[in-house]
């Protein structure tokens, strides 16, 4: 959907829209299971600047819900992940802060980002918005014992033998106190 400044000059906009996986290109972090919610309203904002200057800005204010499914940072097993954010967004046309010192921001609250040409596309501003409500790093529970770095396989479903070869640290320093205990008695 395009959200396009003539029009939004004549009419705000309000939207709600419903978007099949695949749409919204996540890249590799995150796959898409359902459909992804968005609702909200789309207007522009006039900035005076000086006598002569009218700047005119793209105000987004909305929320989206998706169900997704991320990578288990450990084991790369699929993670099921509910997203739901507000957002409240100003584009302000590209080129406008270029060597200004001094924005004049008519809502301090709202996220800037600005937009070229004769609009912007309300799908990336909603693929930006799901990637920036994802968690840094997911597991698939607390315990999950990931890939063994040799063979690949996943620890969680089957045992491999090259694990053993990994020599644990903490195992070293155990058969060191067997070994003094041995020789004490
Ligand atoms: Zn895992
Ligand atoms: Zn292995």
């Amino acid at each position: 959907m395009f959200l396009d400044i003539k029009e939004l000059e004549r009419d705000p906009l309000d939207f709600e829209e419903d978007f099949k996986p695949g749409v919204l290109d996540l890249g590799g972090e995150a796959r898409q299971t359902g459909l992804l919610k968005a609702s909200g309203r789309a207007e522009v904002v006039e900035e005076h600047h000086g006598k002569h200057q009218v700047i005119k800005d793209i105000r987004l204010r909305g929320r989206l819900a998706a169900s997704l499914e991320l990578q288990c940072a450990r084991c790369l097993d699929p993670v099921p992940q509910e997203v739901k954010r507000d957002f409240e967004l100003l584009y302000r046309p590209l080129g406008t802060d270029a060597g200004r010192d001094e924005l004049s921001v008519t809502d301090a609250e709202a996220e800037i980002g600005y937009y070229q040409g004769e609009g912007l596309l309300l799908e990336d501003v909603l693929r930006e918005q799901v990637l920036l409500a994802l968690p840094l790093k997911v597991t698939c529970r607390e315990d999950c014992k990931g890939m063994c770095p040799q063979c690949g396989k996943n620890l969680n479903q089957e045992h491999c033998s090259c694990s053993i070869t990994v020599e644990d640290p903490r195992w070293a320093a155990l058969k060191e106190v067997r070994g003094t205990l041995k020789n004490s008695r």
